[in-house]
């Protein structure tokens, strides 16, 4: 990330990075900050601002936007001729808040990276994803963050969405609590074991079963982490080889049944 300090002028406080004397547009931050920029790159990289010969000689209207200097700061980087800005190091509440306005000023040269730091951001920050994928019609995104969603309350989907999209939220919900429900179900039973038939039971299967359902019980996050769940319950007890090959059934079995799924957006 480039360093975003602003530095002070006769009271005035510029972007160190954006403050050519010969640049034609200035725009101020939310928090206050100057960004001298050249109108001829932001036109050239985004459809939302004035390309030069839309603004008049010797004009010195400052523009007020609504993003912070930080904000801003990346913003500007990726509409003129040089690398990318490095997004790893960033916070949410910037990085959000960036491809949030990409989307806003059509800045499409960010528009791919900044959709991948958002789909990386889903499991974490589950509700804001879905709202950026929702406000800026990406439904590949939204399918990423809606399965993170599940365990929120419907009060808190109402803020993300109109009704329509609550609505679209329950049903994508529906064939997911049936999943839960379900996985609580006698099914399987013990099975054939090979290494040692005579045994009408195995002690070791019901250990492995009673502990995966423990874990899962009924939170969605654990389905929507599944091999985690399985893996947690494995490690519980190594227990007969049949069992171990057991589980492994029963884990791509659920597995298979939760691929299945219709995707969020397929509700919208
Ligand atoms: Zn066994």
């Amino acid at each position: 990330m480039s360093n975003s300090q602003p530095e002070s002028e006769e009271g005035v406080v510029f972007s160190p990075i954006f403050c050519d004397e010969n640049a034609d547009l200035t725009i101020r931050s939310s928090d206050g900050v100057l960004f001298k920029v050249f109108s001829k790159n932001l036109s050239t990289f985004s459809t939302a601002f004035p390309s030069p010969e839309h603004i008049p000689p010797g004009r010195n209207e400052v523009i007020q936007l609504s993003e912070s200097a930080a904000v801003l700061d990346l913003l500007f980087q990726f509409m003129r001729p040089q690398c990318q800005p490095d997004l790893h190091a960033i916070s949410f509440k910037v990085g959000g808040a960036l491809a949030d306005a990409v989307q806003k000023y059509n800045v499409f040269p960010a528009g791919g990276v900044c959709n991948i730091y958002m789909s990386t951001a889903a499991p974490t920050f589950p509700i804001e994803v879905l709202k950026y994928s929702y406000k800026h019609s990406q439904p590949a995104v939204g399918d990423l963050a809606a399965p993170h969603t599940l365990g929120e309350d419907v009060q808190a989907i109402q803020h993300v969405f109109p009704s329509h999209g609550v609505l679209a939220w329950m049903l994508y919900r529906e064939g997911w609590l049936t999943i839960l429900h379900n996985i609580h179900n006698p099914y399987p039973d013990d099975g054939p074991h090979d290494t040692h038939p005579e045994d009408i039971g195995c002690d070791d299967w019901e250990h492995h079963r009673r502990s995966l359902l423990d874990r899962i019980g009924l939170r969605f996050e654990s389905l929507v982490k599944l091999e985690d769940s399985f893996k947690e319950a494995r490690s519980a007890r190594t227990g007969c080889l049949d069992c171990r090959s057991m589980m492994r059934t029963w884990y791509f079995s659920l597995r298979k049944t939760i691929n299945s799924l219709p995707k969020f957006s397929s509700f919208l």
